[in-house]
């Protein structure tokens, strides 16, 4: 071993991405492969934000805004809350990890329901947190028994909602009960990665919690719904104090020029941005329901993607569904999530499940 790393790091597992449909190609002699392994959308850039992209290039020598000034300001109109309450991040992903970073020493606790982001304990190890694991129930967020499991050492608590892998969404009223319930010295971390899929009506916008709570701190993405995974922007929205927090560990320069951009562009086209959603709600509604009639069992999906809870055929079908093309994301002896893609996409994938030899459950 060269030099000496921390025995914090050098345990770390890494994180697992997505694999690409290029690796399912070469390993099983095929072509034409789809990815809905990382609940990616379907769709490109739409034209404006390409646009921004393109003509940001010119500056590109240029170090980018390290504040995000506009973007900042421009979500904080969009969310109707002040822009001290804002800030942006490289990725969702990234602003969890500055939470940690911001939040927790070593010994300090992370709480959580199981199976949930996979992220959360890799950054939890990186701090050398503790983790608190809740299982689920009903494949959904048990808020009361993660509620119960906090203790005076608990400095953040992760909410997903909806939650990944499993799709499920928690009521807002029953946030509420939650946050209610958690001493003040917990910050609750309400991971909205997939909000702007969610038609459960017990769901309401969480932003207006912010004034009674000072505490809970919202982070939401533009990887999922905007479609620009690649470009690495997320954002939260909490208390100005615990924003200035989070605002000491950003990596200055972050969020990149072409990112916020691109950020930019897509709140202004936030009415397309929808539209592109509903298409995947709808498809999504239609693949839920083509599963349920063929016999397997699938928790109300509320984000874009579905969830098969077949424990220890989980494995068994990935492979199955990879050799015919379609990689997905399987969690061995817990299930296998699958992105909503277009319509095509999602034909291939019943179809694939129909041929996979793996009986419905
Ligand atoms: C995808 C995802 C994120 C983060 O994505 P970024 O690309 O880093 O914004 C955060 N939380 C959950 C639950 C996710 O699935």
């Amino acid at each position: 071993m060269t030099g000496r790393p921390r025995p914090a790091i050098t345990d770390l597992p890494a994180y697992k991405p997505g694999r690409s449909a290029a690796a399912a190609e070469a390993d099983h002699g095929i072509r034409d492969a789809i990815k809905l392994a990382s609940n990616e959308l379907p769709f490109g850039p739409l034209p404006t934000v390409a646009g921004a992209i393109s003509s940001g290039i010119e500056q590109i020598h240029l170090y980018a805004d390290h504040g995000a000034g506009q973007l900042r300001s421009d979500l904080a109109r969009f969310l109707d809350v002040d822009v001290a309450q804002v800030t942006v991040g490289a990725g969702s992903a990234g602003i969890l990890q500055q939470i940690c970073l911001s939040y927790c020493s070593p010994g300090d606790e992370i709480a959580m329901c199981w199976p949930s982001f996979e992220a959360y304990p890799v950054f939890a190890l990186l701090v050398e947190a503790e983790q608190i694991r809740v299982p689920l129930r009903d494949e959904t967020f048990d808020l009361s028994a993660l509620a119960a499991a906090i203790t005076p050492a608990t400095k953040v608590a992760f909410v997903t909602n909806p939650n990944n892998p499993t799709g499920t969404v928690v009521g807002t009223d029953e946030i509420v009960a939650f946050l209610d319930a958690v001493p003040s010295t917990c910050l609750v971390v309400l991971d909205e990665a997939y909000n702007e899929f969610v038609d459960d009506p017990r769901v309401t916008d969480s932003t207006r919690l912010l004034d009674d709570h000072s505490n809970l701190v919202i982070t939401r993405t533009f990887s999922k719904a905007h479609g620009l995974a690649g470009l690495r922007v997320g954002y939260a929205v909490g208390h100005p104090d615990v924003i200035s927090m989070i605002d000491r560990t950003l990596v200055p320069f972050a969020v990149n020029a072409l990112a916020q951009r691109a950020a930019v562009a897509s709140l202004a086209a936030v009415d397309e941005m929808r539209e592109r959603v509903a298409t995947v709600v709808a498809e999504r509604a239609r693949v839920r329901d083509a599963l349920r009639t063929r016999g397997w069992t699938t928790p109300d999906p509320q984000a874009n993607f579905v969830w098969l809870p077949v424990t220890d055929a989980a494995a068994e079908l990935g492979v199955a569904l990879e050799r015919q093309g379609v990689v997905t994301r399987a969690f061995p002896d817990v299930g296998v999530r699958v992105t909503i893609s277009d319509t095509a996409g999602n034909d291939r994938l019943l179809a694939a499940l129909d041929a996979s030899g793996v009986t419905p459950r």
